[in-house]
């Protein structure tokens, strides 16, 4: 197989030449022979695939948000290769029966890899560990932990999970959100939540367990990685706690980078859209901008989606009653282009960086996130960031709809995506 008129990376145009799952030959482009299938990328940016540290996916338990089927589509859709499946499922994946389970779901029915993530604590109830150590050993091999959607808030039992998966090179991806501070929290708090009179959802109540965390995770000398970080407060903590040397790393939604607790007043969909309703909340322009700027320079390190599907009857009632989160996969990549790409902070090689290359290194993923060379598994994201394309949830590949951008307009567009040299979409369709 060979793609044909391909810049990668943003560079010269060239043909890449696929066989047996890896890139065989890198040539510029029109001087590859004709034999073989081809693909015509017509010029687009050819990226490594996507791959999210952060994804929902639902099954078991709630096949009828989404599906490791659907949000696997989805995925493709959107340029990933591979995802890591989050273990707030039902039951939660918190022993190697169910992160088998999931895995092999993903084997069957996946249309990018599945990687189980573990939960931290038996049932994500923050009480005891879970068989951290089973689920790394099983044939899943898990090395990504969270009890995401809870905060691991024990320092204890946090201590005790950054101890125990140093033997086995793991993380502890924390969800940074001290209970207490946030019983009944609807929105970000701030001057938008007083005028609404809904419940706020303060920085300090993540920015207190990113502190915590970095420093449990220097005094025991284990990695720990922050997932969803809102906040300008919190990028300073990072930024300081990365100044020690210690093994910190975060990642960012493409909803934060983009959107503003405003929207909840006033927006194209009207006040108290519950669309706009997610955990961590929107924060305000000046976080926005501070986690931009966290991104580009390399503070954050990854953006990952927090892709978190709902059927309609859980978004569209009432603000208090709606389930939080919004789906991601299908429009990261534009989201991205929006917020980082055309506002200069950050180049194609960046993207690549940032959304492939160091999210497949935290999740120890040896087959993704490679450099586009000679020998490299030939997973590859095929995008076209010069069209501008209204968002259609209807056309999702994603059993769900939750989409804060319905109706606005982005940049980009994804051409194909390719797992190992087999199309896993085409022409911006599933292959
Ligand atoms: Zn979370």
């Amino acid at each position: 197989m060979i793609i044909r008129n391909v810049r990668i990376l943003g560079g010269e145009p060239v043909d890449i030449r696929v066989g047996n799952g890896v890139i065989t030959a890198i040539d510029p482009a029109g001087t590859t022979s004709a034999e073989g299938e081809s693909v015509d990328g017509g010029g687009a940016i050819a990226l490594p695939g996507l791959v999210d540290l952060h994804t929902h996916l639902r099954e078991p338990g709630r096949e009828d948000a989404e599906t490791v089927q659907t949000g696997t589509q989805s995925a493709a859709r959107g340029g990933y290769t591979a995802v890591h499946a989050m273990a707030n499922t039902s039951p939660v994946a918190d022993t190697a029966g169910v992160v088998e389970q999931v895995w092999r779901l993903g084997r069957e029915f996946g249309h990018c890899d599945v990687h189980p993530v573990g939960a931290v604590t038996v049932g994500l109830e923050g009480r005891q560990l879970a068989e951290l150590g089973a689920m790394a050993d099983s044939a899943a091999r898990v090395r990504v932990f969270s009890d995401d959607g809870k905060c691991v808030d024990d320092a204890v039992l946090m201590r005790r999970a950054l101890e125990y998966v140093k033997a086995f090179d793991g993380v502890v991806a924390q969800h940074a959100q001290e209970p207490r501070l946030t019983a009944g929290a609807q929105m970000n708090e701030g001057i938008v939540s007083g005028r609404l009179g809904l419940t706020g959802w303060p920085a300090v109540a993540e920015e207190a367990i990113i502190a915590r965390d970095c420093l449990l995770a220097a005094h025991v000398g284990s990695r720990l990685h922050i997932c969803h970080v809102s906040t300008a407060g919190s990028v300073e903590i990072i930024r300081w706690a990365k100044s020690k040397g210690w093994n910190i790393t975060a990642e960012v939604t493409p909803h934060h980078l983009l959107l503003t607790d405003d929207l909840v007043e006033e927006s194209p969909v009207g006040a108290y859209n519950p669309i706009y309703k997610v955990n961590p909340p929107l924060r305000t322009r000046t976080d926005v901008e501070s986690l931009r700027a966290a991104l580009a320079d390399g503070t954050i390190d990854i953006v990952a989606t927090d892709h978190a599907p709902h059927p309609v009857e859980d978004k569209e009632t009432e603000w208090s009653a709606a389930a939080m989160g919004m789906v991601g996969l299908e429009t990261a990549l534009s989201v991205v282009q929006e917020a980082m790409v055309e506002t200069g902070l950050l180049d194609w090689a960046g993207v690549a960086q940032r959304m492939s290359v160091v999210p497949a290194r935290i999740g120890r993923l040896g087959g993704h996130g490679q450099p586009l060379e000679v020998g490299a598994p030939a997973n590859i994201t095929l995008y076209d960031p010069s069209v501008r394309t209204k968002v259609d949830p209807s056309a999702f590949a994603s059993k769900s709809r939750n989409t804060p951008y319905e109706g606005m307009t982005l940049p980009g567009a994804v051409v194909a995506t390719f797992l190992r040299g087999r199309p896993t979409a085409l022409e911006g369709k599933l292959a």
